[in-house]
């Protein structure tokens, strides 16, 4: 059997380049190599949003234009939506049977989101969240899970999840591995250290050249750097890194020039600018081509969650079987 991806987004906004570096990029090249199940997380995106689900609604098409618009082939990956497979939720509540709770209060994923939303006391959900990402991953006897960094510990503990189960039951469930992209964790516009759909600091994949130029224009450098002959810091300053990420050969060149403060930010700034858009022009061509086509979007999303649900089922005739929950 061809070895299968599992990977997906949280349904809370439009994707970015940090979700680009951190997997996209990765799941793009690897859909011809294994069989690929891309989640459209729906539920995950409640355990945060939950009193706002319509922005969920509305973002579905979003999400599911920019998996197209990257690159991902309908015809070789299975995109689906979470909420319509019930058997992962049926799954993650007998996960939840031998999963403890300081396990997860001590998840170091979970403990710096609660502080970034201000949770006091943590919700269930969200506390259980990695509960439930075991059980996306697990469904489909995912072997390959390309993520960001931030999701390293929730892929231990899925690896955990299954040698418990295996152990307790028969082993039926495989146990999945990580693989991180290139740039682990793009730093934000405003030189938050994660570029991150809830904060307001991302270049968002769907951007016209207008709009990459004016966010690169405002976005954070180093402070200490006024005129184009200070000696800048480039470790701290957030283009930097986009060059890195985005313009590898060039990026020596900008480390050496702006240490040598010989190079001024709105050269460098203008550089990147150039960069991002030969990245985003080829998306933005595929993406008009699903978006005046929404229907179209629509098919791929019932025919991809009509596929994952019979692998689905296949697994939980299984899992019930190895549980003696095969009753008649
Ligand atoms: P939210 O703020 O709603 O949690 P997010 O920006 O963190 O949104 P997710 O949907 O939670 O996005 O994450 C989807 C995937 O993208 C994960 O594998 C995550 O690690 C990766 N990712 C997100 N932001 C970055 C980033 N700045 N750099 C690298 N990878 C990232
Ligand atoms: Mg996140």
């Amino acid at each position: 059997m061809t070895e299968r991806i599992l990977t997906g987004d949280r349904i809370t906004g439009k994707l970015h380049l940090g979700h680009y570096v951190g997997s996209l990029k990765n799941r793009v090249e690897l859909q011809h190599h294994y069989e690929t199940y891309l989640l459209l997380a729906d539920v995950q995106a409640l355990t945060t949003h939950f009193e706002n689900p319509v922005l969920i609604k509305e973002n579905l098409h979003n999400v599911a234009l920019d998996y197209l618009a990257v690159g991902m082939n309908p015809d070789k990956a299975t995109i689906f939506i979470q909420s319509l497979i019930p058997e992962i939720a049926e799954l993650a509540t007998y996960f939840s049977m031998f999963v403890t709770v300081n396990s997860l209060r001590h998840n170091p994923t979970i403990k710096a989101e609660a502080v970034e939303r201000g949770f006091q006391d943590m919700y269930y959900g969200f506390l259980g969240y990695p509960v439930s990402q075991a059980a996306d991953i697990t469904f489909c006897k995912a072997t390959l899970v390309p993520v960001g960094e931030d999701q390293v510990p929730h892929i231990e503990q899925t690896r955990r999840i299954v040698r418990r189960f295996n152990q307790l039951y028969k082993p039926v469930l495989v146990e999945p591995r990580a693989l991180v992209g290139e740039v682990p964790r793009l730093v934000g516009l405003d030189g938050n250290n994660k570029m991150s759909k809830s904060l307001g600091n991302a270049i968002h994949l769907d951007s016209s050249a207008e709009e990459v130029r004016e966010k690169i224009k405002k976005a954070t450098t180093d402070p200490a750097r006024i005129h184009k002959t200070d000696i800048g810091n480039p470790e701290i300053c957030p283009v930097y890194a986009y060059h890195q990420a985005f313009r590898e050969e060039g990026s020596d060149e900008i480390y050496e020039s702006c240490k040598k403060g010989q190079i001024g930010c709105a050269e460098c700034k203008q550089k990147i600018t150039h960069a991002i858009n030969d990245l985003l022009e080829p998306m933005r061509e595929r993406r008009i081509v699903y978006q005046n086509n929404p229907q179209r979007v629509n098919e791929i999303l019932m025919s991809g969650t009509e596929k994952a649900r019979l692998a689905a089922k296949e697994t939980m005739q299984e899992v019930r079987e190895a549980m003696s929950m095969n009753y008649f």
